[in-house]
């Protein structure tokens, strides 16, 4: 009996200077099979997402569009929201900071629980900034005058701004990751932020000149010539989105939460492995439990980004191949850490060879006999070898979830799909039904691929909902025939 514990779950929120890309659609559906996995083992789960409104660089691409900035984020923040519906993500809130009267207030108090503590203090400052990054560059990461990640040139500032206390928590925070109570997935991910901690923990700037954000931004408290950095501002939406300061959402899924997940991508990890632990411990606020961090999607070997004008349109491959083709060639084609070059043609094998070709052919085919020969589908006396391999895949699946490779357990459940059109092959129930003697064993053939196809159904639904729910009801109350779960193609 599985215990009902409160877990928070969110991804990060992307900054909305344009349309969605392909990365963001693989994003919102690895925290969604998450989600949906961990709902379905009977935890009591909340899940959020958002779009980060208030950087500096929503108010550069305004300008470049001739729009204010409110507008361009209203209208690109649609785009984000609609991508998540799109890829069937089951969200429990979705927080646009720019709109939503929840955040600035929790913004301002998170703000001032670190001020009360004596962890903000005044500095000027001089440094390279990249705004790609939104973030002030070390020596030590500047390559040829330039930010590793973005193409555009540093811009020198010199500020007055509001600092936080970073290197007070510097042991701490060592010790919260290096013990795992907040773990950091894959371990690689663990290792390189325990690195960066030996380097030392600077403190870092938390606000900007109101006059260089153009008073885009939410004003620092008791200073109106400053407005929060965007970083402080972002990361605070993880309890904006719950009610913080106040609510019961708040004290439920983060104050009294077993578990607080953020999952992020490999660019970001910096921010959430170490500035917003140290933002919660000045704070007295409980830390995240995990951080399940993925890598980039590229395309041709080159990260996909709209600063880099390569991003593929989800929305296009949406609409040719369908919602869980493209979640199943996210989730299992590309590993779920590591950097995976996208490719079309992969994708359309996927769905020609393995959806329609395997799992699609198997629910056919299994269909098709019980329809035919009018076959009494019982649940004693399975195969045990079939019975057998859905068990250690049912473990391998919750393996594969709690190590953050769902990659692993998509292959895992697709040797289940194998194996059980290997077994109807060996047994050729066409061949059973020929003779009336041989009618019990075509029930008990049959009754275990029909058994196993409802195991790998139950297994496939958080990561291919809809496709899970047309097999279930397929089988139910009597294995049917219907269409094929994944028609042929157009051509390409
Ligand atoms: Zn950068």
């Amino acid at each position: 009996m599985t215990i009902q514990k409160p877990i928070f779950l969110t991804s990060a929120i992307p900054y909305v200077n344009a349309e969605p890309h392909l990365g963001h659609a693989l994003e919102l559906v690895q925290s969604d099979a998450l989600a949906r996995y961990q709902r379905a083992s009977g935890h009591d789960l909340h899940f959020t997402s958002g779009t980060d409104d208030n950087g500096l660089k929503n108010v550069r691409a305004a300008d470049a569009l001739g729009t204010t900035p409110g507008e361009l984020v209203a209208r690109y923040g649609a785009g984000f929201r609609r991508l998540a519906q799109a890829l069937n993500v089951a969200h429990d809130d979705f927080i646009h900071t720019a709109s939503d009267a929840r955040h600035a207030p929790a913004v301002r108090a998170l703000w001032q629980r670190c001020a009360d503590n004596g962890d903000v203090y005044q500095k000027s400052y001089r440094g390279l900034y990249c705004v790609g990054c939104e973030h002030f560059l070390r020596e030590s990461e500047i390559i040829d005058g330039k930010c590793p990640v973005h193409p555009e040139p540093l811009e020198v500032l010199d500020e007055q701004n509001w600092f936080f206390r970073l290197s007070r928590y510097q042991a701490q925070i060592l010790a919260e990751i290096d013990g795992d109570q907040l773990r950091i997935l894959p371990g690689e991910r663990k290792h390189e932020v325990l690195q960066f901690i030996a380097g030392g923990l600077e403190d870092f700037s938390i606000s900007r000149s109101r006059a260089r954000a153009r008073g885009w931004g939410i004003p620092v408290p008791g200073d109106d010539t400053q407005v929060v950095y965007v970083w402080f501002d972002a990361l605070a939406n993880y309890l904006s989105v719950l009610g913080y300061p106040n609510g019961d959402s708040f004290r439920h899924f983060w104050q009294n939460a077993a578990e607080r997940w953020h999952l992020i991508g490999k660019d970001i990890l910096r921010f959430h492995a170490l500035y917003w632990p140290g933002i919660l411990l000045s704070a007295g606020l409980p830390l995240p439990t995990a951080l399940y961090v993925h890598g980039h999607i590229t395309s041709q070997g080159k990260k996909i980004g709209k600063s880099l004008g390569n991003a593929i349109d989800p929305f296009r491959l949406l609409a040719r191949y369908g919602v869980d083709a493209l979640r199943y060639y996210l989730l299992s084609h590309l590993h779920s850490t590591k950097d995976g070059d996208f490719r079309e043609d992969l994708l359309r094998t996927a769905y020609t060879a393995e959806l329609a070709g395997k799992l699609g052919n198997l629910l056919q085919r299994v269909c098709a006999l019980v329809d035919r020969h009018a076959v009494r589908i019982v649940t004693t006396n399975l195969d045990p070898a079939l019975s057998l391999l859905a068990e250690q895949v049912a473990a391998s699946v919750a393996r594969a979830i709690s190590d953050f490779a769902l990659h692993d357990a998509l292959r895992a459940i697709f040797e289940l799909v194998a194996a059980a059109n290997r077994y109807v092959d060996s047994r050729a129930p066409w061949q059973l039904a020929k003779s009336p003697e041989n009618a019990p064993a075509l029930e008990h053939c049959l009754s275990s691929l029909v058994y196993t196809l409802g195991v790998t159904a139950r297994l496939l639904a958080p990561f291919l909902p809809s496709t899970a729910a047309e097999i279930q009801a397929r089988l139910e109350p009597h294995p049917h025939l219907g269409p094929p779960l994944f028609p042929a193609l157009p051509p390409a």
